[in-house]
């Protein structure tokens, strides 16, 4: 029976890695699988001001990092696989990775979410040519250029803040003429005289020869279009997308309940499968934060360890 997992958690973000730290420190038998790097969504952001503890303004990648070291030591396996298949009809469970199949006991899903994608022409082609989702992975390319930031929440108005730092000038293009971000993460926006704003405003179309040169903007009120062009001398601008996340779920679309996409759960992340759980930001919830997620994940260990110790014998 060795080769059998206790648990297997898919998803290496804040929720799958307290989920692991959790499980293991219950010697269970522990798989992490991760699809292409540790640590979700929270890698991409720059400063992690509201994590409790986190008061020397700990960075996304330095969180994680410390995360994944400590799931190390209680003896997690993590391992680079992309799940493709589930298997969940019988007692041992099976999932089934691009590189090799994993039984398990019960499983926990932490898929987490992805950023949500504007839908416009030329967003696609210009991705990692002047259009990009991460501030903190990609903010240095746009040194002393000027960079449009997309969206009015909180990403949005905190990663044109941080952008700041690179851009000669940052400009904040939201739909509406309000910001949805918290008042005091506006109120540091609204008082940097690097950060400019156009309301009531969408992207309508990017454009560039291999890079991206211009993008027209549509105000949603009159219906006029402004041209955004790239100044002679930089040849290109940067926009960067923070409109919201979409789960990662789709994989489990007919298997497991869920609601706009996300998985629904009870208060102890159980889903409607027995073994079956589900922690982090792609499950129904009113708040997803990196302190909500490592709750969940250590929750949803601990209910799969009860799980286990009552449904399989020694
Ligand atoms: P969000 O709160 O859902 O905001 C998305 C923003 O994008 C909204 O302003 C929305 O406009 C706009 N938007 C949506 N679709 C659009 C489209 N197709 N075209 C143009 N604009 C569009 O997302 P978020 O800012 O990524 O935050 C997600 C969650 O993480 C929130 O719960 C947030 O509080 C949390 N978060 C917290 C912190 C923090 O506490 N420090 C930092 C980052 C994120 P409307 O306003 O018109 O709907």
């Amino acid at each position: 029976m060795s080769n059998i997992y206790d648990v297997v958690i898919i998803g290496g973000g804040p929720a799958g890695l307290s989920a692991g730290l959790y499980a293991a420190r219950a010697n269970m038998k522990t798989l992490i699988l991760e699809k292409e790097r540790a640590g979700g969504q929270i890698v991409t952001t720059e400063e992690v001001a509201n994590y409790p503890g986190s008061i020397e303004h700990a960075t996304g990648p330095s969180l994680v990092a410390r995360m994944v070291e400590q799931a190390d030591e209680f003896g997690v396996e993590r391992k680079l696989d992309e799940v493709v298949e589930l298997n969940l009809e019988n007692k041992i469970k099976v999932i089934k990775g691009e590189k090799a199949d994993y039984h398990t006991k019960s499983v926990i899903i932490a898929t987490g979410a992805k950023p949500r994608l504007l839908g416009v022409p030329g967003e696609k082609e210009f991705t990692g040519k002047g259009v990009s989702y991460c501030a903190t992975c990609d903010g240095a390319f746009f040194e002393e250029l000027p960079v449009y930031v997309i969206g009015g929440g909180d990403s949005a108005v905190e990663e044109a803040i941080f952008l700041t730092k690179f851009a000669r000038k940052v400009t904040i293009v939201h739909r509406r003429d309000e910001l949805r971000a918290a008042k005091s993460i506006q109120e540091k926006a609204f008082k940097n005289d690097k950060i400019d704003f156009i309301w009531n405003s969408e992207i309508k179309e990017l454009r560039g020869e291999g890079i991206l040169e211009a993008m027209t903007l549509v105000n949603r009120e009159t219906g006029e279009e402004t041209e955004i062009l790239a100044d002679e001398e930089d040849g290109t601008f940067g926009v960067f997308v923070f409109v919201g996340y979409t789960p990662q779920t789709k994989l489990f679309e007919g298997i497991v309940d869920m609601e706009k996409g996300y998985i629904k759960t009870d208060d102890n992340m159980k889903t409607n499968i027995e073994g079956l759980f589900a922690a982090g930001d792609c499950r129904v919830k009113s708040l997803r934060q990196v302190v909500t997620a490592t709750a969940d994940g250590a929750i949803a260990a601990v209910q799969a360890e009860k799980y286990v110790d009552n449904n399989f014998e020694e």
